[in-house]
């Protein structure tokens, strides 16, 4: 991929399931890996017509986790450890692969996703400045759910409801959120995990839960030479709620408040980038929601941005593939 542009987009589609094969379900998604292009091509209506798209990249289902890695993210953690900001997003319907692509399964090297091989990346680099450089790495970990932030790391019950704030020197922050010093790929970890475990809801709920709020880790990276200056580089990995238009589900009182405002925060998300990718914009709307105000320092600017647009392939997904695809090209540099 180009290194110039301010913000990327890359598609990644899931294989089908061993349930959707089980169930007979056909692929609507055509993934060409070489060529940066995906066809969606609906097997139950011979109305639609068939629509290619073109991406940064596109990650086929067979695409592994390392390569998603080396080309998505790679150059984003490389930048943040030069001094600069980067955001990687993962977006998408519930199910389609966010969690598995920024965090995947940890217990298996192979299956590890963005966020614990940024991880490695990371105190990779360290160990091999040696002693040139000094480095200090700094994580902390938010949810934001109904529009109110909650810290991840912060002790049972508390860190709930944060203020976000502004300062000239600082820029925009969390008032009150817990930042930790990590020391070690395992240390950062072991933080990420025990922040999974504060999510808004145990376990079991996991899937219908957590699909509904944006999970932020933060990596503040700073390093001098020889105590001189100190460069800062700030990297945003984040695991968006699940982009489902709710109404189709159903749902009502409660759950349509949080349907609500969900789609408030990723149509900000999405109206944010397309005003950064297209120059002539004046106006950026990061106040409209506390998602893209929270992240306005590492959007824009000298920043970069990696987009992933998850898809499931089946073609019961038909309608939320195009929507996403959809999203996802109005992202991308013209
Ligand atoms: P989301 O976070 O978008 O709701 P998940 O990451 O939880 O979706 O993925 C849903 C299911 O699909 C999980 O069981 C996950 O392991 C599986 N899955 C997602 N992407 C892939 C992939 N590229 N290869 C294999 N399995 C995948
Ligand atoms: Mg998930």
């Amino acid at each position: 991929m180009g290194e110039t542009e301010t913000v990327k987009v890359v598609v990644r589609c899931r294989p089908l399931s061993t349930q959707e094969i089980g169930q007979g379900h056909k692929s609507a998604v055509h993934c060409h890996n070489d060529n940066n292009a995906l066809k969606l091509k609906n097997p139950l209506s011979s109305e639609d017509p068939e629509r290619t798209f073109t991406f940064d990249a596109v990650f086929g289902p067979d695409t592994d986790q390392m390569r998603v890695y080396n080309v998505a993210a790679r150059p984003i953690i490389e930048n943040v450890l030069k001094g600069y900001n980067g955001t990687i997003f993962a977006y998408g319907q519930t199910g389609t692969g966010k969690t598995h692509t920024m965090t995947g399964d940890l217990e298996k090297a192979e299956m590890r996703g963005i966020i614990p091989n940024s991880f490695a990346h990371v105190f990779d680099h360290i160990a091999k400045c040696g002693s040139e450089r000094t480095f200090l790495v700094r994580v902390s970990y938010m949810e934001i759910y109904n529009e109110e932030v909650r810290d991840l790391l912060a002790k049972e019950g508390q860190g709930q409801n944060l203020e976000i704030k502004e300062r000239t020197d600082v820029g925009v922050y969390v008032k009150n959120l817990s930042t930790v010093t990590v020391s070690s790929a395992s240390h950062m970890l072991k933080i990420m995990e025990y922040g999974n475990k504060n999510r808004k809801v145990g376990a079991t709920l996991m899937n219908v839960e957590s699909s509904r709020s944006h999970a932020i880790f933060t990596v503040t990276i700073e390093s001098s030479r020889d105590g001189g200056h100190v460069t800062q580089g700030k990297l945003q990995l984040v695991d968006l709620a699940g982009s489902e238009r709710q109404s189709k589900t159903g749902a009502s009182g409660e759950r349509l408040k949080e349907a609500a405002k969900i789609n408030l925060s990723l149509s900000t998300l999405g109206n944010v980038i397309s005003a950064l990718v297209d120059n002539k914009s004046t106006h950026v709307p990061y106040r409209n929601s506390k998602l893209t105000r929270l992240l306005q320092d590492s959007l824009g600017g000298n920043s970069k941005t990696v987009m992933i647009a998850n898809v499931g392939p089946a073609s019961y997904n038909y309608d939320e593939s195009l929507s996403t695809l959809r999203y996802a090209n109005r992202a991308k540099n013209i």
